[in-house]
């Protein structure tokens, strides 16, 4: 499945270490979430701010929010407890890269944690003015969300984008989007970054699109897809979601490209543990891990 890359020690690791990279991993190893990240730099149609960055987590949870601070002594507390935890990730809960304190807590996980991996998702609009930052302070694992090729179509998608002071809609801020998503895939590929694409699939809004953006990704160096079905909200809300049927058949048409991520299970941005058996609830003291 996929096309067949020649990895380095260290890549393998990335890939082999990783709950979401490899469904082999994510029986044995885990991933804890740094819920640090809380402000968005554009407005995606299916996507209702008051809950986590529905990219890759599923709505109707609100993560706490964590200093780089905090972050750095719940990974202490963590690690201590749980020594299955090989990745640190930085997921929400809204924009990773359009929070300062994302590239703060990256900074202490890279000093005191040195032989984690460091992941982080996001939809890819300062993927290149980051990218620098991200290999410095050893980021091995990019998540990005690419959900049009077409521009026509990303203006269907996101309302706006927020870009360097200035708020831009319709084709001309999904333009500026695409551009910066395909940029900072070259450039993490470059840096021999492990790289995801997740793709929402909205039907009747995207679905032409799909294909292309497996295909696409994967001849740019991508290593993995992940198909996420649209939860219908917001701007969507009326959209019916592919069932699990039609997500299976997009997948099997976009195998033959690039491999597909089966087993995503849209984790909260606190989320700790193997995936699918989250133990945020036992370190942070409270409620919520289950799914609804
Ligand atoms: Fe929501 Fe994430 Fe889109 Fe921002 S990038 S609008 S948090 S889904
Ligand atoms: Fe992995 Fe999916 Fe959970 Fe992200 S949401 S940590 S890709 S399983």
């Amino acid at each position: 499945q996929g096309r067949e890359v020649q990895w380095d020690p260290e890549q393998m690791r990335k890939i082999q270490e990783h709950p979401c990279f490899s469904e082999k991993a994510c029986h044995s190893f885990g991933r804890m979430h740094l819920p640090v990240a809380p402000r968005c730099n554009i407005q995606c149609n299916y996507c209702v701010r008051d809950y986590d960055c529905v990219n890759e987590s599923r709505p109707g949870v609100t993560s706490r929010v964590l200093t780089p601070d905090e972050a750095v002594a719940m990974i202490k507390k963590v690690m201590a407890q749980y020594n299955y935890i090989k990745v640190i990730g930085i997921a929400g809960p809204g924009e990773p890269l359009a929070n300062e304190e994302t590239f703060e807590t990256l900074r202490l996980v890279h000093e005191f944690f040195p032989s984690t991996i460091r992941c982080i998702s996001t939809n890819g609009l300062l993927l290149p003015e980051k990218i620098d930052l991200l290999e410095k302070y050893g980021v091995g694992n990019v998540t990005v969300t690419l959900n049009a090729l077409d521009p026509e179509v990303g203006a269907k998608i996101y309302s706006f984008i927020n870009y360097h002071g200035n708020r831009y809609e319709g084709v001309e801020g999904a333009k500026i989007l695409l551009e910066n998503q395909l940029k900072g895939i070259e450039l993490a590929v470059k840096k021999h970054m492990i790289v995801k694409i997740n793709t929402v699939y909205i039907p009747g809004v995207n679905d032409d699109q799909i294909l292309e953006i497996a295909r696409k990704t994967s001849a740019m160096g991508a290593y993995t897809f992940n198909l996420i079905p649209l939860i219908a909200q917001y701007k969507f809300a009326d959209i019916v979601p592919p069932t699990p049927a039609e997500k299976r058949a997009m997948q099997d048409q976009c195998a033959p490209y690039i491999k597909q991520m089966r087993h995503c299970q849209r984790c909260r941005a606190d989320a700790i543990g193997k995936i699918g058996h989250d133990v945020q609830s036992c370190v942070y003291g409270d409620e919520g891990t289950k799914k609804d």
